[in-house]
Formats: structure tokens, sequence, C-alpha cells
């Protein structure tokens, strides 16, 4: 068991580690860049390193200054968070090596998912649903042309190293394809340095619904339902649900027992999120993610447990503390993202919190590390706090929001909490009938500068 452990990350997802090890008895060890010396999370650990300037390349991604903050502190084992070096498979195998444990799955496991082509291809042999497209690498246009006709049209263009939504181009019809699929090969190359892309039927009113995932690296693992995530921006989730609304008990049961046992069969550790565009009554796979997500606290809220935890629970060797029988949703769970931006063109502002009040009361849960005088400093993120309600249904969670935003005070920078009470205006919103591109239509006619 561990005694010690260093949060490699900043923010609310540091603070969700350092309380998480606290109520299980183990000391940890923030690290910050020099712009963050007065961060919450440096002064919420037991003890703090810092391991560089302000830009991330020199601080929050440099692996031997966390390697050496391990040695200097005698933390026996890392907590990535997310973004950052979540994902990062070279970082995990150098972390081994060191005699020291990551809290997340294997390397191997974190490399197979972040190549598409690879990811794609191992979920299908595992009997995870997928978008119908190409085996493998498109080469040419002409293999591209033949693919659009047997697929049929609309097609998507995707990057095979790609990632944060790059890469990927629509094809309308045949006429569009050629345009498609160079400006794809060519945003490829200069985004990834690698031009390789792959074709997929593009769907054109899916919703984005994700199963959360839990193995513990014996061959053992259940999954936590599903997180709703289809109201995004620029492919940037920015308000989640669970249940999803749209997904009934038997869906949730099939696509859960289909997801739990792929990683069974893989020995997959920790948390995992599997990815899927839903149209149709259909589920097809889009992507893994090998990592904790931003949104997890609406599937702890609705299953009542510590997702964290429960990673360094595993991480530890034990065994996991539940299992799918124990896991009964209880209620619905939503999640709205909080970033420090003006409206309506999202741009960051990073600034000074003059006051700030987080909202509590039954349900309600606030994951944020501001603080009145807070400086928000310009070289990281915008998200600033997530604000979680948890009620009885649907409706009742959705009133709670509508309170605790109310309630909610930051001073002293623009954010996107206006947002958020004009989307509960929205007759959409209150009845869930949303798909992946209602929020971007809706931005378009109500937002206008
Ligand atoms: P990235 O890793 O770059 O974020 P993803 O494969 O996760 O790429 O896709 C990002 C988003 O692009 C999806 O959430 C969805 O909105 C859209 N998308 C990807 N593939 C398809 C597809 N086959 N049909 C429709 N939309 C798609």
């Amino acid at each position: 068991m561990f005694d010690k452990i260093l949060v490699a990350n900043r923010g609310e997802i540091a603070l969700r580690v350092i309380r998480a090890a606290r109520e299980m008895g183990i000391q940890s060890v923030a690290v910050h860049s020099t712009a963050d010396a007065d961060a919450m999370h440096v002064r919420m650990a037991d003890e703090s390193v810092c391991i560089g300037p302000p830009p991330g390349t020199d601080s929050y991604l440099s692996i031997p200054s966390i390697i050496a903050a391990c040695a200097v502190t005698g933390a026996q084992a890392i907590h990535p968070g997310y973004g950052f070096l979540s994902e990062n498979a070279n970082f995990v195998q150098i972390v081994e090596d060191h005699d020291l444990t990551f809290i997340g799955p294997r390397a191997e496991h974190i490399r197979i998912m972040g190549d598409k082509i690879t990811a794609k291809d191992t979920m299908k042999d595992l009997g995870v649903p997928c978008v119908p497209g190409s085996e493998g690498g498109v080469p040419d246009l002409a293999m591209a042309k033949r693919l659009g006709e047997e697929i049929g049209y609309p097609v998507i263009v995707k990057a095979t190293a790609g990632g944060g939504g790059r890469g990927m181009k629509v094809a309308e019809t045949a006429a569009d394809l050629e345009r498609a699929f160079m400006t794809a090969r060519s945003e490829a190359k200069a985004a990834f340095g690698n031009d390789e892309v792959y074709i997929e039927k593009y769907l054109t009113t899916p919703r984005h619904i994700e199963i959360q995932v839990f193995g513990d690296g014996k061959g053992h693992a259940v999954h936590l339902g599903e997180r709703d995530c289809s109201l995004q921006r620029r492919h940037q989730k920015v308000f989640e649900e669970a249940p999803g609304p749209s997904i009934t008990d038997e869906e949730r049961a099939r696509i859960g027992k289909i997801c739990s046992d792929a990683v069974a069969k893989i020995d997959y550790a920790g948390a995992g999120t599997i990815e899927f565009l839903y149209e149709n009554g259909e589920f097809y796979f889009i992507e893994m993610n090998t990592r904790l997500q931003v949104e997890h606290p609406v599937t702890e809220a609705i299953f009542g447990v510590d997702l964290v935890q429960e990673q360094i629970r595993v991480a530890e060797g034990r065994p996991m503390s539940f299992t799918q029988d124990d896991l009964i949703i209880n209620g619905h769970a939503i999640e709205v993202r909080i970033n420090a931006e003006k409206l309506p063109e999202f741009s960051p502002r990073p600034g000074k919190i003059t006051q700030f009040h987080a909202p509590g009361g039954l349900g309600v849960r606030m994951d944020s590390a501001l603080y009145d005088g807070y400086s928000i400093p310009p070289y990281y993120d915008s998200l600033i706090g997530k604000l979680i309600v948890h009620g009885r249904d649907r409706h009742a969670a959705l009133a709670r929001l509508n309170r605790a935003l109310g309630e909610l005070i930051v001073d002293g920078v623009d954010t996107t909490v206006p947002l958020f009470h004009a989307l509960l205006q929205e007759e959409d919103i209150q009845s869930g009938n949303y798909n992946i591109h209602w929020l971007e239509k809706w931005l378009e006619t109500n937002l206008q500068g």
C-alpha cells in the first residue's frame, strides 16, 4: 500500500486526487510551475515541489523533473490526472523503469488506444461495434473513392494520429471527396507529422454517449453505465449528464457488458472511457480514453463510488471494492464546465478573482481550485471549476442546477456561467432532446456578438 503519492497535475483535478488520497490515509505531493506557487493544490497537499517555469512543456510535462520530485520526496506512485502526461505511454514506461507505480493502465494499453486505427481494430476484434469504414489506412484517392461508393455518402476522412478534432474532414458527396481527402491529409501532416488517414461513414445526427469502464488488471472489469456528453462546442464538452436521457436500461446493460467484457479480456487496469456515437438505437465506437475523464463526477454521483480511490486501490494491487451487481443507479447527475472565457467568442479570460463563493446544499458538488484573491495564470486551459448536481431524477437535477448556478459567485473574470443560465431556459435542454450539433446551432442563433 502507498504511504505517499505524487500528483502530476494542477487545478481542480489535483485537488480531487489529493482529497481522495487523504481519506485513504495517504500523503500527497503537489508539483507546480513557478506560475502556480500560490495555487490551491500546492496549499492543500502535504508537500510540494517546484518543477519548472510556467509553460507546461517545461513543468507539468517535464518527465525528468517529475521523476526527480518523486526521488526527493519519497513518493511511491504518480497520479497523472487528465491531460498533461495522463496518456503518454513513454512516461508510464519511464515511471516503471524507476520502480515507481503509475496510477492508471499499462503503457501497452495507452499505446494501442492512442493510435486510432489500432484502437478501432482492437475494439472490433473484442466485439465492440464500430463505425463502418475502411480497414486501416487509406493511402490514395482512388481507394478513397472506391470506399466512398461502398460505404455510402456522407463520409468523414480522419487522421490516424488525430486528436482534439483536428485532421477531420467531411465529404457530403463523391464530388467533395478529393478536397476532403487532400485537406485532411495535409492538416494531419502539419499537426501530427503523419499524413495517414482513414475513412468512416459520417453520422449526421448522433449523440455522444460514453461508457465508463473499470478493470483490476487481472481479467476482471465492470461498467458504470453511460454519460451523455453531446452538448459540445468545437468538439469540447460543456455539459454532461448521467444516465443519458435517450438510453434505456436494456441498451445500457447490453453495451455496458460489451465494454466491460472487452477490457476484461485485455486485463485492462483502472479507469477507462469507451466513447461512442449513438444514432437510431445503434452504438458506434470512436475512441477510448485510458484515463480519468473531466466529467467522471456525474458517474460517481449516481453510483455512489469514488473513482479516484478505486484507481489508487487497483494500482496498489488490491481487488476492486465493487462488483457489477453492486453498481445500481441512483437518480440523475449533471455537470457543467465553468471556464474563464468571454462570451460569445469563448476567448480565454485569465485574471484575478475578486470574489468566489461556491454553491452548496443537498446534492451539490463544486470541484474548483479557485479562492478569493487567486490570480488565474494565462498559461493553462481555461477550466476553473465544475459544478455537479445530483437529484432523484432528471427534472430534480435540472432544478438543482438552476438553484446552484444562482448561488455561485465568480467575480473578477468573465465565465461561461451565463451560457448555462440561458441553456436551462431551453425546451430541448429541459426535455433532453439534443445531439452533437445542437449547441453549435443554438450558439449561432442565440449568442451572436
Ligand atoms: P478527436 O480525438 O480528434 O477528438 P474523435 O474521433 O473523438 O476525434 O471525434 C471527435 C468528434 O468528431 C466526435 O465527438 C464527433 O462529434 C465527430 N465525429 C468523429 N467521427 C465521426 C463520424 N464517423 N460521424 C460523425 N461525426 C464524427
